[in-house]
């Protein structure tokens, strides 16, 4: 089955940074970013520091088409550098703060950048990484404006403008977590980034008055692109903090009107007594993606502060691809419909095209889809169909009524005896059990099965009575034999990288001998 929904308005593809332009307000003087320390940043200021910055690059050398490597704390001034990146014609590769030396190393000599820019305390390691892979400069950047990034800027002039781009320039390396295999950079145009944020913001139905609450990393496309994109486009300001903070949230949602997160934000947030409806009184949205959204967390939420969470579903290589709607029904559990411009189909493992609720791989095709990973064009060719759909790698389906589903990764799935185990189908069925918080479903191997299902689940506080032959037991009432895990293991938490998603790799690791 697919699904295809018309592309929004005319969208003029050049370098995306004229893009934003174009949509700043008239009246620089308003507000871009605040700080809960009080500092604050106008629309003025973004274009004098990113085109100082703009200029730093062009004074090293930076010429379009070549990559800027940055390894930094989230601050305004990181936003700056990419928006600075987009001006100068560069291609921003933005890495996570917490990638060692050594995964450094990897980056910088897989993607050769001309200059890369880290945190002060970690410029001893850079340079070193930097020396080895023979890229020509190291910036620093600290969290409130110091470095020699913004002391080397400070005086220069502003470049005028941006550098002319088309459509199909790279803007940005994104490298792929790399859970399986060595990480791949997914190079993404002006057009994906344009055309996505473009989708979002109509469908998500952005105001003149909407305030964004900031809270999500920067070094992955839902912090750096979803939501700062979003706030561009609409020329308004966003409230903003260095990180996920329970209580500043609690703070500052009063003064907000959309939020963006991950799934753990939102549970965490009902963990927190003074977190109410109350609180929530300005609010008109909140999104949530990057990792599946529990039910009980959606209806939670709901239940707590009258607001239903929308849920969209996308990735390192595409942007956004799906979201549930801004007015019609968002349902709990699925990812909507595909979003302007963008066709999801799900096919079987040949590329078959399967019908309504069938579950197969989910595949997507558009002007958010990437270009291709860097220097990789074998994997690149294995990865999308010849009619130009992306595989996904996600497993999921499509519902009577065009709601898009996801059941799990492609990768995640458990062959056991023969048959195909969902992970999702019996994480459902143990997350419905009195006392179990949630759970994560494995494949572990297995002399007899091939592969045997095995379950790990975070029980209530104060719920140790709850045992593992109970938990088989519940399973065994709702599901096939092949489905039920042969075991129960209990952890305190299920492992989580920074975007929410549960490490099934470390899991499996961890289980291998059970
Ligand atoms: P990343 O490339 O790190 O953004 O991870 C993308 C992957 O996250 C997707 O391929 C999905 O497996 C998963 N993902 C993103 N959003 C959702 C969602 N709303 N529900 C379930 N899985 C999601």
């Amino acid at each position: 089955m697919s699904a295809r929904q018309e592309t929004p308005g005319s969208a003029e593809y050049g370098n995306l940074y004229e893009l934003f332009r174009s949509r700043f307000p008239a009246e620089r003087s308003r507000g871009f970013i605040v700080l809960e320390d009080g500092r604050a940043y106008s629309y003025a200021d973004l274009e004098d520091i990113s085109g100082r910055y703009a200029r730093l690059l062009a004074d090293l050398g930076v010429a379009k088409g070549e990559r800027v490597a940055v390894q930094v704390e989230k601050s305004p001034e990181a936003i700056f550098l990419y928006l600075a990146c987009l001006r100068a014609g560069a291609i921003i590769l933005p890495l996570n703060p917490a990638y060692t030396k050594a995964e450094v190393g990897y980056f910088l000599g897989d993607a050769e950048p001309k200059v890369v820019v880290c945190r002060p305390e970690a410029e001893d390691a850079v340079r070193e990484a930097a020396r080895a892979a023979g890229v020509a400069h190291v910036l620093t950047l600290d969290q409130s404006d110091g470095g020699s990034l913004p002391e080397r800027a400070r005086d220069l002039t502003p470049i005028d403008g941006c550098v002319a781009a088309e459509a199909d320039d790279v803007a940005a390396f994104l490298y792929t977590s790399g859970t399986t295999g060595r990480s791949k950079g997914a190079m993404l145009t002006h057009r994906n980034l344009g055309s996505n944020a473009l989708a979002l913001h109509k469908t998500w139905g952005f105001r003149s008055d909407d305030v964004l609450l900031h809270a999500l990393p920067l070094f992955h496309t839902h912090g750096l692109f979803v939501a700062t994109h979003c706030v561009l486009l609409n020329g308004t300001g966003m409230l903003f903090l260095p990180k996920f903070d329970a209580d500043a949230i609690v703070r500052l949602l009063p003064r907000a009107t959309v939020m963006m997160g991950v799934p753990t934000f939102y549970t965490r947030l009902l963990a927190h007594p003074a977190f109410t409806a109350e609180v929530c009184r300005n609010m008109r949205l909140f999104i949530s993606g990057s990792a599946p959204l529990l039910e009980e967390t959606f209806h939670a939420f709901r239940q707590r502060t009258g607001h239903t969470i929308l849920e969209r579903y996308g990735m390192t290589e595409t942007g956004m691809n799906t979201s549930n709607p801004l007015d019609g029904e968002r349902i709990a559990g699925t990812v909507g419909f595909p979003l302007p411009g963008v066709e999801a189909r799900v096919c079987d493992e040949n590329g078959k095209l399967l019908g309504p609720g069938e579950i197969g791989v989910i595949e997507v095709r558009g002007p958010n889809v990437f270009l291709g990973y860097w220097r990789m064009p074998e994997k690149t060719v294995a990865e999308f169909r010849p009619d130009g759909f992306f595989i996904t790698g996600d497993v999921g389906k499509i519902d009577e009524r065009g709601y898009i589903h996801i059941v799990g990764r492609a990768k995640d799935l458990i062959i056991s005896g023969g048959f195909n185990v969902y992970p999702k189908e019996v994480e459902l069925c143990i997350d419905r059990i009195d006392g179990v918080v949630e759970s994560a479903v494995i494949g572990v191997p297995h002399p007899d099965f091939g592969e045997a299902v095995l379950a790990v689940v975070k029980r209530a506080p104060g719920r140790d009575d709850l045992t593992a032959d109970a938990v088989v037991a519940a399973c065994k009432t709702e599901l096939a034999n092949f489905k039920v895990p042969k075991h129960a293991h209990f952890v305190d938490e299920l492992p989580r990288n920074a975007m929410g998603k549960v490490q099934k790799n470390e899991l499996r690791a961890r289980y291998a001998d059970a």
